[in-house]
């Protein structure tokens, strides 16, 4: 269960935000649980979280070791600021950062160097849905963005699949539309890497996931896990759909 925190929590936000979720995750060992918080709250997050089960990981990353890049951060710094994983390619970095599948490629990668695991995010705009172009605009994704990694490297890598038009909007998809989603991925990553690969992968749902609807996403066996945006940002709400799954 992971939880994007986009541009929100100052850094003292972030330490209350521990505070109260911590306890309420306390003992929880059936599954990992991630929060992404900002860059700059990155180090408060890790203090808040040392000995508990809660991970921490960065939004994005440059594909860069170093250099002159200004606004940037690489795996090499996220990695010693004690992050463990990293947002890669997310529909927001995709529309404003003008994110491309070879930036994606490039970034996973560097993130796999690193030894961070790269959560990967895939999925269709709405108008691309309604043009039935979703399973192309995946294999698309895949194809540029994922099938250039080594079968090594792909091991460390977990997708997630997050329809642009179920994100912030409070559409989420079915459960059904999901695992169909999830299927043909899967499918692909099969044909890529290998029937192992695609037992193993990881592939976690994102979009409007809330405590009233994650347990009929969880049932669907194709669902691993879930990347929740706005859900994760209250404690309260959040720690249920960590218990739920
Ligand atoms: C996200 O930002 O990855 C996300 C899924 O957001 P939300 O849960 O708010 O739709």
């Amino acid at each position: 269960m992971a939880g994007n925190w986009k541009m929100y929590k100052t850094v003292q936000q972030t330490a209350d935000f521990f505070q109260h979720f911590n306890p309420l995750v306390n003992g929880v060992s059936k599954c990992e649980i991630v929060v992404f918080p900002s860059f700059i709250s990155i180090p408060a997050a890790r203090a808040a979280t040392e000995n508990g089960a809660v991970r921490i990981g960065g939004q994005d990353l440059h594909w860069g070791k170093e250099g002159a890049y200004t606004g940037e951060v690489s795996a090499g710094m996220l990695a010693a600021a004690g992050c463990e994983w990293v947002l890669v390619g997310h529909s927001e970095r995709r529309l404003y950062g003008f994110e491309t599948d070879a930036d994606v490629l490039k970034k996973t990668q560097s993130a796999v160097e690193a030894g961070l695991t790269p959560v990967v995010c895939v999925g269709e705009r709405l108008e691309e849905r309604k043009a039935d172009k979703t399973e192309q605009v995946l294999l698309e994704q895949f194809a540029g963005g994922l099938a250039g990694l080594t079968e090594e490297q792909f091991s460390k890598v977990i997708i997630a699949y997050e329809p642009v038009w179920a994100i912030g909007t409070g559409h989420t998809a079915t459960p059904q539309i999901a695992a169909e989603a999830h299927a043909l991925i899967r499918h692909e990553v099969e044909r890529r890497f290998g029937r192992g690969a695609a037992e193993s992968d990881r592939i976690l749902y994102g979009g409007s996931v809330k405590p009233d609807n994650i347990e009929g996403l969880m049932k669907e066996e194709e669902l691993d896990g879930a990347l929740v945006g706005g859900a994760s940002l209250d404690p309260t709400s959040f720690s249920k759909i960590v218990q739920a799954a």
